[in-house]
């Protein structure tokens, strides 16, 4: 059997195993319980659980843990063995149904945005049956929600969830409406491609900014970058093959649909992308990817950074999230399809995806926001801050013949009515235009490729799920109470073309005329996560998360304070880190070259021969000496003179507006010396190295 076959998802408590080792009845409940999003029943739950022991021993685990999503991006877990004591000193392994159902999280340490007091700091966590349970060294993990005791979500699965459950109600009610009775059930669907750098370990490990920040704070460009295009898709150089193939295989036990891989654009950067799953899944095999490219790379003395911008002047990361709807009778909704019934209905469920990306461009905006990545939005490498829809010259063509009340090839249309054709061929776009496009439509699917390639897929696929709900259940109460569907449908269509419009972009978003256009067109421009993430409490926000039940004004206000918290700490983080590579590290490399230049000055001087080159540099050399000391006491100041107990939007907003400026004031002063100063002497590697090295 081919090595894939063998090992894929032998690590899994997936369905086959179920079907193999639980009681029919039992097998049959459970999945009437994650095909129907309903409560397991308890009896079910201990069966479950005791089969899901049984397998884990004999796979050798000896721990399980409710694993599960903070509010930080990471992942959390808390180990607990299957013993039991017995009399005589004995043990015995258990799990019980309880345990496996509801688990307790004594989890004060991390973050809930005034969410949970101290005084009540326990949360639960709860077993999601959608995600395989699976084993990662020796643990039996089981995929878990997070909430406080009063119910307030405290992770990134919960309002997931929910956000599923909205759009599932509303996809449901428009497909009734095209006669789909059979309709159930609707979910999306995600791939996510996740790109990645990969340095030495050696390297790596001199770097205080890598180690702390995970970005490079200083560093001057080195003489060669990307500007050749050598590196995107190019042969993949051994030591990085046998990382990729590891990991290949690591991710394939853990049932995660691994599949492509390529050298991405920047020196050092790759890309892994897997098959697309239902979006819950594809979020937690997402956390899983990240987790096992750091741990293999260190396996292959290689660190894996997954920093969206770590090294200036290159490319930095993302991660393209692929978007769909699926019904449960196995219907891509955003597929064209190729009879007229199928082409109104998919016109539908564009334009819905199309209002939704208009009237809520803020929130996803807001869902990609993070100290990293907002160094590459905006940055003429990753789509622009402004949120805007590539659709391809095809489909533009279409909405726009409908708006003007034409068919497709221009005549003027006798039937009103949509639906009557069938739509053209719509191409899977193949050229390179959409790539500068923050959300592209890709034949059957959209790409919202503004994600950071560090954050969970989560907050972006809450947003999209939540606003395309709004979107369809605005038309669903349109259309249900429509005396004639048909003409119904079409007004509905072209009016909400004509007022999207604007949203629609199908040029260059790095172009100067595209910032300025969208001005005219009144598109939001949210440059930094300060700005971006005060979206989340705006009232029309909160009534659309309120009404969908996805997430209360609270928690909105909890998600959005800690994601000003962690911006603050972040950027704290950063300008310690400089300070100290500063004072401790370049200031003394300096002037010992400046001390070394001096002398061998003196010696020349003492010979007879002056060296007007040496002494030419050596001012230069004094002179950036002295603004770097300078930029970094100025920076020193504006750290130290901040508010430590201001609130978090002031905390950060002090951060993005003093820090930052000062900080990149730091590092010109500091770059400038690297290219002047002795590479023996420069205390860390530098940009050519760790670029180029593996
Ligand atoms: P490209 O490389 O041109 O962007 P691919 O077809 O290779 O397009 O798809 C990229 C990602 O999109 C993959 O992860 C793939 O599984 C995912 N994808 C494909 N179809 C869908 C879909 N219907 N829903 C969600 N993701 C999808
Ligand atoms: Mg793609």
């Amino acid at each position: 059997m081919a090595l894939t076959e063998e090992v894929f998802g032998i690590n899994v408590f997936n369905d086959a195993v179920m079907r193999q080792r639980l009681p029919k009845e039992t097998y049959r409940a459970l999945h009437a319980t994650i095909d129907n999003g309903l409560q397991l029943d308890p009896q079910v739950a201990s069966v479950v659980a005791n089969a899901m022991k049984d397998w884990a021993l004999e796979k050798g685990a000896t721990h399980y843990t409710h694993w599960f999503q903070p509010l930080n991006s990471v992942t959390a877990e808390k180990h607990d063995a299957f013993i039991s004591p017995l009399p005589g000193g004995r043990v015995i392994s258990e799990f019980s149904g309880r345990e496996l159902v509801r688990g307790e999280a004594d989890a004060s340490s991390l973050p809930s945005g005034g969410l949970r007091s101290t005084f009540e700091a326990r949360g639960y966590t709860a077993w999601d049956p959608t995600s395989y349970a699976f084993i990662k060294d020796h643990i039996l993990c089981i995929p878990t929600a997070y909430c406080s005791y009063g119910g307030e979500a405290l992770d990134k699965k919960t309002p997931l969830l929910r956000s599923m459950e909205a759009l599932s109600s509303q996809a449901v009610r428009v497909l009734h409406l095209f006669g789909r009775t059979d309709a159930v059930r609707v979910t999306p669907t995600v791939g996510p491609e996740q790109e990645y750098f990969l340095v030495d370990r050696t390297l790596f490990d001199q770097r205080s900014d890598l180690i702390f920040t995970g970005r490079t704070l200083f560093g001057a460009k080195a003489p060669k970058g990307q500007e050749l295009g050598d590196h995107f898709f190019g042969t993949i150089p051994s030591r990085v093959q046998a990382f990729m193939a590891e990991l290949n295989e690591e991710l394939w036990k853990l049932g995660v649909l691994a599949k492509t891989e390529h050298n991405e654009t920047a020196p050092a950067q790759h890309e892994m992308a897997p098959i697309y799953t239902i979006v819950n899944v594809a979020c937690d095999h997402n956390q899983l990817t990240m987790e096992m490219m750091k741990k293999v790379a260190k396996k292959h003395g290689l660190v894996c950074l997954l920093h969206e911008k770590p090294f200036a002047g290159v490319n930095g990361s993302g991660k393209h999230n692929n978007w769909s709807m699926v019904s449960n009778t196995g219907y891509n909704l955003l597929d064209p399809g190729d009879s007229p019934h199928e082409s109104a209905q998919f016109l539908l469920f564009l334009v819905a995806v199309i209002k939704a990306v208009d009237d809520y461009q803020d929130l996803l905006r807001a869902s990609v926001a993070s100290a990293g990545n907002d160094h590459r939005l905006g940055g003429c490498e990753a789509p622009p801050a402004i949120i805007s829809i590539f659709l391809g010259d095809e489909l533009t063509e279409i909405l726009e013949s409908l708006e003007a009340g034409k068919d497709y090839s221009g005549r003027e249309k006798t039937d009103m009515a949509i639906g009557v054709q069938v739509l053209p061929k719509i191409p899977k776009d193949t050229t390179d235009r959409y790539r500068t496009s923050p959300f592209a439509f890709t034949g059957n699917k959209f790409e919202f490729r503004s994600l950071g390639s560090a954050a969970s897929i989560s907050d972006a696929n809450v947003v999209l799920n939540t606003i395309v709900a709004e979107s369809l259940r605005l038309f669903a109460d349109e259309l249900e109470k429509a005396p004639d569907f048909r003409l119904a449908l079409h007004e509905l269509i072209v009016r909400e073309i004509r007022q999207h419009r604007r949203i629609l972009f199908n040029g260059n978003n790095y172009a100067d005329e595209w910032v300025q256009e969208a001005a005219r067109r009144g598109l939001n421009r949210l440059e930094s996560t300060v700005d971006s993430l005060l979206c989340y409490t705006a009232a029309k926000n909160i009534t659309l998360f309120e009404t969908h039940r996805v997430l209360s004004a609270a928690e909105l206000r909890s998600r959005r304070d800690i994601g000003l918290d962690a911006y603050a700490k972040i950027l704290n983080i950063e300008a310690e880190t400089m300070l100290m590579m500063v004072r401790r590290q370049i200031l003394p490399a300096v002037i010992r070259y400046s001390g070394e230049l001096s002398s061998s000055l003196l010696k020349a001087k003492e010979a007879g021969c002056p060296m007007p080159v040496c002494s030419g540099l050596l001012r230069s050399l004094n002179s950036q000496t002295e603004d770097l000391l300078r930029a970094s006491e100025t920076l020193g100041q504006i750290l130290s003179s901040r508010l430590s107990d201001s609130d978090p939007l002031a905390a950060a907003a002090y951060m993005h507006d003093r820090i930052l400026p000062a900080m990149r004031e730091v590092r010109r002063c500091a770059d400038a010396l690297e290219v002047m100063t002795d590479q023996d002497i420069w205390p860390f590697p530098t940009y050519d190295r760790l670029l180029f090295s593996i």
